[in-house]
């Protein structure tokens, strides 16, 4: 091989078996040295071409011309220095590799250049390393490329879900608010149709009217929840820092005839501040309790609520010694209106626990339930933990 002027294209001698294909931007001022460059390639079994440049007008003609696989820099030129084409290569968006290929260099400055973004160096008395080093890069490129790909389709997925869950909570909300009113009509006018008719038409009639009315009641209250479940979502909630003791204060004193009632016992420990919005937290710790007081079967109710602070969330767990949960329904009572029991046995829609996951999850937590039918549950659950400055810290 000859010396070579920039933007000279050389070739490799024709090889028997025709090797790995590889296209290469070598950026040299010694034709010599660039033949054996590519020498070394070539005995190492790559089918190799190469452009030769030595300075940067001529290297962003090659790069545009046809991008190569690697660029095979020279870290000393006359009129370039070798990093530079790195520089270039970021300014024109290229993640190429960019191997130094050099006489001498030292082993700070070799370390500084991998720092700096060079994907590995060659001395040019040791270019046997060169076509495993070339492979390495070529591959850690290959495996760049995938991970970004797959980056790239899990935010695509990410985006279409959000958009998915925002579509249907949009829904959730606008079918739930609009169908109010019809309803309202529908629940007035059979009251009226009861207490104007009662007596006066057959009694299977007063039965009818009597159904129908009972109906319209349960559809507005379970549209009701549906609203207050939808509305959780939306941008009404201001993220601070809220003090969970004197949440849990308020709570217990609304819960009050509840626990008087059963004569339940409410243990708490003391607990962190949580990063939310403050009416939520009280919306969670209040269904929580209140069920940990509807299910409680035949005992009194023992219910204890305790966290553990880590650094950027809290564990809270509320535990009840009541009639527990198979654990084949730990995850379905989250879903809304699941309930695994007849109304007439325990009140309520099953919407408070779907509440629940849907604050928690809110602020990046997760809830869940341990617990065996018969013996008591203990519902678990994180929040974020407001920064040192009261501001909020990383998500759990
Ligand atoms: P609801 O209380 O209206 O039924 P929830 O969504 O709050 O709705 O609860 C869903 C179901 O989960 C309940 O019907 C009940 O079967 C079960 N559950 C909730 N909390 C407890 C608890 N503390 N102990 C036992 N079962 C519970």
């Amino acid at each position: 091989m000859t010396a070579s002027s920039p933007g000279t294209a050389l070739e490799t001698p024709v090889s028997a078996a025709p090797g790995v294909k590889l296209h290469a931007l070598l950026v040299e001022d010694n034709a010599l040295d660039a033949a054996l460059v590519l020498r070394a390639l070539f005995k190492d079994g790559f089918d190799v071409t190469a452009d030769v440049v030595e300075d940067e007008v001529a290297f962003i003609q090659a790069l545009r011309a046809r991008p190569p696989e690697v660029v095979l820099a020279d870290y000393n030129l006359p009129n370039w220095k070798g990093m530079d084409a790195l520089k270039t290569l970021r300014s024109e968006g290229l993640d190429i590799p960019m191997i130094l290929v050099s006489g001498t260099l030292g082993d700070v400055t070799a370390v500084e250049c991998i720092k700096q973004g060079a994907t590995d160096y060659v001395l040019k008395d040791g270019l046997a390393r060169l076509p495993e080093v070339v492979r390495r890069a070529l591959r850690e490129k290959n495996e760049r490329g995938l991970r970004h790909q797959m980056e790239e389709d899990l935010a695509r997925k990410v985006d279409e879900l959000a958009r998915s869950n925002s579509d249907l909570e949009q829904f959730a909300y606008v079918a739930s608010h609009d169908l109010q009113e019809p309803l309202r009509m529908v629940t007035a006018y059979t009251q009226l149709l009861g207490e104007r008719y009662r007596g006066r038409l057959d009694e299977s009639a007063d039965k009818y009217i009597g159904y129908a009315s009972e109906g319209a009641q349960r559809m507005q209250i379970l549209i009701q929840d549906l609203l207050a479940f939808s509305r959780i979502g939306r941008n009404s909630a201001t993220s601070m820092s809220v003090d969970c003791n004197a949440v849990m204060a308020e709570v217990l004193l609304g819960l009050a005839p509840a626990i008087l009632e059963s004569g339940a016992t409410v243990t708490l420990g003391e607990l962190p501040a949580v990063w939310a919005d403050r009416t939520q937290i009280a919306q969670l710790f209040q269904n929580l309790i209140a069920n940990a007081i509807k299910f409680r079967g035949d005992r009194r109710p023992l219910i204890a609520m305790q966290a553990e602070k880590a650094d950027q969330h809290s564990l809270f767990s509320v535990s009840d010694n009541g009639i527990g949960i198979a654990p084949e329904y730990a995850q379905n009572i989250f879903v809304v209106f699941q309930r695994l029991h007849a109304r007439t046995e325990y009140p309520g829609n099953g919407i408070g626990l779907a509440i629940c996951k849907k604050i928690v999850e809110r602020y990046g937590g997760r809830i869940w339930v341990e617990s065996q039918a018969g013996s008591g549950s203990t519902f678990k659950f994180t929040l974020p933990s407001p920064g040192p400055d009261g501001k909020q810290e990383a998500r759990p």
